[in-house]
């Protein structure tokens, strides 16, 4: 099974897409997650995405495509898995076809651009494992530490209200498009994220047909 994840930062693509890897026993693989990885660790590659980043805005397709192209070489890709954050742009979708992976579901969680202000300005995120949490909706045992490995919880650097405009502008601009394209094939379902974390899985999993 091979599934896409769309929608606009903070809609809940990473959480909804780690409950269905763990239901579905898939990897989640999430290209904001590997290139913060690469930050952290100062690597070539973290050093040239880190100012994209920082402004809100994409990284080029090249890299995010070279990327993405070697971690699904890796043996836990095999039996499928839930791309999270990727594509972002119509290149990159091409990028699938190109290297001739056929997708069976795109799920686009649709979050008026209102809200996603609200959540991503409450989003925390665990260093160590990458799980993240909501403040408000979706917190951790005790508010302040990851509940999975007990590491502090921080907030991402990109998650700053000046930044959070300029992630929405450039979804609308170069992701959204991605709806239609997934659209015409017939393989993409609409989910209206719900304000209730658990409904929104009931309603993913739905649309999944997974129970
Ligand atoms: P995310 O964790 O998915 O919100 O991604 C965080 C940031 O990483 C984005 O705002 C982009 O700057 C960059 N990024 C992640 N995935 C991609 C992608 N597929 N294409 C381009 N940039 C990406």
């Amino acid at each position: 099974m091979k599934i896409i994840f769309l929608g606009a930062p903070g809609a809940g693509k990473g959480t909804q897409a780690e409950l269905v890897a763990a239901k579905a026993g898939i990897p989640t693989i999430s290209t904001g997650v590997i290139l913060r990885e690469a930050i952290k660790n100062k690597t070539p590659l973290g050093v040239s995405a880190q100012s994209y980043i920082e402004k809100g805005q994409l990284v080029p397709d090249e890299l995010v495509i070279d990327i993405l192209t070697a971690r699904l070489k890796e043996s836990d890709c095999a039996n499928g898995y839930i791309l999270d954050g990727f594509p972002r742009t119509i290149s990159q979708a091409e990028a699938l076809d190109k290297m001739n992976i056929t997708i069976d579901k795109v799920v686009n969680i649709y979050v008026p651009d209102e809200k996603i202000v609200e959540r991503l300005a409450g989003r925390r995120s665990c260093g160590g494992c990458g799980a993240t949490y909501h403040v408000v909706f979706n917190p951790s045992a005790d508010g302040v530490h990851c509940t999975h490995c007990g590491k502090e919880l921080t907030q991402r650097a990109d998650d700053k209200p000046e930044t959070i405009k300029e992630r929405l502008r450039v979804y609308h601009e170069q992701t959204a498009p991605l709806e239609e394209f997934y659209r015409n094939r017939g393989i993409l379902c609409d989910v209206v994220g719900q304000e209730e974390l658990s409904e929104t899985t009931a309603l993913t999993m739905k649309a999944l047909d997974l129970k």
